[in-house]
C-alpha cells in the first residue's frame, strides 16, 4: 500500500500546494468552488442501514453467521446518485493502472475535481490492481479522493484488496467517512451481484476488528444504478443483520 501518507509523499511544491490549498481551506471557502454548486449532499442527508431498511421495506430475515450490531449497522449507508455529490471525508474512485482519468466514475470525478487533480495523479506512478493511493479532493465536496484499481473481470482476491486497502488509506488518513461506487462492476465487467458480496463481506470482516470500527463513523454504498440497487437491498441483510 504505497501512498498512504499523503503529507509526507514526494510531490512537487507546486502540486502540494495546490492540494494543501483546498484540504485547508474553511468549509464555507471550498464550497464556493464546488463543480456541483449547491447541489452537494451532507453527511445527515444520508440514510444509515436500518432506515433505509424500514423505508424500503428490505430488512428481510435471512440465514447468515454475522450477529446483528446495531452500532455497526448505523455506521453503514446506501446512497443512490452521483458521488462527486458527497461532502465527505473521502470518496473512493474506480481508476485504471495509470491514474490518468478515463471513463464511467473515474471521467466523473476528475471532471469535478478540476485539472488539478490529474498532475497529482501524474506524479503518483500509476497504482497496482488492488491497491490504491489517496489525492486530495480539490473541487470536489470530499476531502479526500482514494484512487482504487479493480480487476477486469471477475477476481474475487483483487477486488477483496481494492475494498481492504481502502478502508485501511481511509483508516491511515483518519477519515471518518468514506463512500464506495460499485467498483470493476462497469466497464471492468465484474458481475454486479458477486462483486456487492465482496464489497459487504470485506467492509464487515473489517468492521469487526474493533479498532478500526472506531475510527469510521460513515462507511456509504454509492449505488448509482439500479441492478446495484436491487443486489445491495437484497445482501446488505446477509451481512449487516438488522435486529
Ligand atoms: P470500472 O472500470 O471499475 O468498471 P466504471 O466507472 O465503469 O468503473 O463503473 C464503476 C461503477 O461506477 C458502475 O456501477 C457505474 O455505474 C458507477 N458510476 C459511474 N458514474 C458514477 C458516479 N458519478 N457516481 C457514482 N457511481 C458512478
Amino acid at each position: 500500500m504505497e501512498g498512504v501518507n499523503i503529507h509526507s509523499m514526494c510531490l512537487e511544491p507546486k502540486i502540494a500546494a495546490s492540494r494543501d490549498k483546498y484540504l485547508n481551506m474553511p468549509p464555507a471557502d471550498r464550497r464556493t468552488h464546488y463543480k456541483c454548486g449547491k447541489k452537494y449532499v451532507v453527511l445527515e442527508d444520508l440514510t444509515d442501514w436500518p432506515s433505509y431498511a424500514r423505508q424500503h421495506r428490505c430488512g428481510k430475515k435471512v440465514e447468515t453467521k454475522w450477529s446483528a450490531d446495531s452500532l455497526l449497522n448505523r455506521k453503514i449507508c446506501i446512497f443512490e446518485g452521483d458521488i462527486t455529490t458527497l461532502e465527505i471525508d473521502g470518496i473512493v474512485n474506480a481508476a485504471n493502472n495509470r491514474l490518468l482519468g478515463g471513463g464511467g466514475v473515474d471521467g466523473a470525478i476528475h471532471k469535478a475535481a478540476g485539472p488539478q487533480l490529474l498532475e497529482e495523479c501524474a506524479a503518483l506512478n500509476g497504482c497496482a490492481t488492488g491497491d490504491a493511493k489517496a489525492t486530495g479532493g480539490y473541487k470536489l465536496p470530499a476531502k479526500y479522493i482514494i484512487h482504487t484499481v479493480g480487476p477486469i473481470g471477475e477476481n474475487e482476491s483483487k477486488l477483496h484488496g481494492c475494498y481492504l486497502t481502502c478502508l485501511e488509506t481511509a483508516k491511515a488518513l483518519r477519515m471518518r467517512h468514506i463512500a464506495f461506487p460499485c467498483i470493476s462492476t462497469g466497464v471492468y465487467g465484474y458481475p454486479n451481484k458477486n462483486a456487492a458480496h465482496v464489497a459487504l463481506s470485506t467492509t464487515r470482516e473489517w468492521l469487526e476488528k474493533e479498532e478500526n470500527a472506531k475510527q469510521v463513523d460513515r462507511i456509504i454504498f454509492c449505488l448509482f444504478l439500479p441492478v446495484d440497487v436491487k443486489h445491495y437491498k437484497e445482501l446488505l441483510n446477509t451481512y449487516f443483520p438488522l435486529e
